[in-house]
């Protein structure tokens, strides 16, 4: 079956099969990470739509959205490779009318940890995703665990909205030497990407204690060994359901987050660990 690529609603329409349909929310610039998922939503469902759009909401006015790789032609190829049936690619100005008024609001959550320092980001994304879901009407949707926050939102979406969708997280496809794979990896030079590989060096040492303080230490320690090249906005232990920093005598899974600049370029990652086992 060869791969269809709808530009808009009647594509997609057209384009849609008897079965299951899962779909794979991206913005393009794929890489392994995205490989994966397209490959976990294969073998769950008859048809995979990968949707490839850059989401003008989810940027902030500084932010890289002008910038953002866009390599449609190499990310057909990556589609059609691992058995994607569509690629779901609108245009901006057929996604939102101009005189639109109503998103979705990520709420607290949406204003903590990765939201405090991107206002509005998670707003944008949860209504582009539920704009996605209304569109593609999928059976279940894949996520990156690679941006926790954003899976643990788009979870309490589907449950505060009752949408009828299963969502799967999907495990962080990272570098031999560590590095999550990120579209904005290829923004690095060679010194920005040593300096980079902090990030899941210092996840590591946090997930090899067991106590919050520890963790939080041993991770903070390898960030500032670092020095200033890394500029950090912020290290985080939270509950992965909430994304509300965790205390002393919290026991079960939690997520240890990260955020930092290198460079021009912002870097996100986290790991899941298990806090006071018993
Ligand atoms: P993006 O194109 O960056 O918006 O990401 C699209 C999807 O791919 C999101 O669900 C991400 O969490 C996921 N993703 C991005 N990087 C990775 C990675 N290294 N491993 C697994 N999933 C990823």
């Amino acid at each position: 079956m060869d791969l269809i690529v709808a530009r808009n609603r009647e594509d997609l329409v057209k384009a849609r099969r008897a079965g299951t349909v899962a779909l794979v929310p991206t913005m393009g610039a794929l890489h392994e990470g995205h490989r994966s998922l397209i490959r976990q939503a294969r073998v769950r469902a008859d048809q995979v739509v990968v949707s490839i759009f850059v989401n003008p909401l989810q940027f902030g006015p500084s932010e890289d959205f002008s910038r953002y790789p866009r390599t449609f032609d190499a990310d057909l190829d990556v589609c059609r490779a691992e058995g994607a049936g569509v690629v779901f690619h609108p245009a901006a100005e057929d996604m939102y009318a101009p005189d639109r008024q109503v998103a979705v609001s990520a709420g607290a959550m949406g204003g903590v940890v990765e939201g405090a320092f991107r206002p509005g980001h998670f707003d944008g994304v949860l209504t582009v995703v539920l704009k996605l879901f209304n569109l593609v009407q999928p059976d279940l949707a894949v996520f990156g665990q690679k941006d926790a926050q954003q899976l643990a939102l788009i979870r309490r979406m589907v449950a505060d909205l009752d949408l009828p969708i299963a969502i799967l997280g999907a495990p962080t496809v990272r570098e031999p030497d560590g590095l999550a794979l990120s579209s904005r990896n290829r923004y690095l030079s060679d010194d920005d990407r040593r300096v980079a590989l902090a990030l899941s060096r210092a996840l590591r040492a946090g997930a090899a204690r067991l106590a919050p303080a520890e963790i939080r230490a041993a991770a903070r320690e390898v960030l500032d060994e670092a020095g200033p090249a890394l500029d950090v906005d912020y290290l985080a232990l939270v509950d992965p359901a909430t994304f509300t920093e965790v205390n002393e005598t919290y026991a079960g899974p939690a997520v240890l987050a990260v955020a930092a600049r290198v460079g021009a370029t912002r870097l996100i990652d986290n790991v899941t660990l298990t806090l006071n086992p018993a």
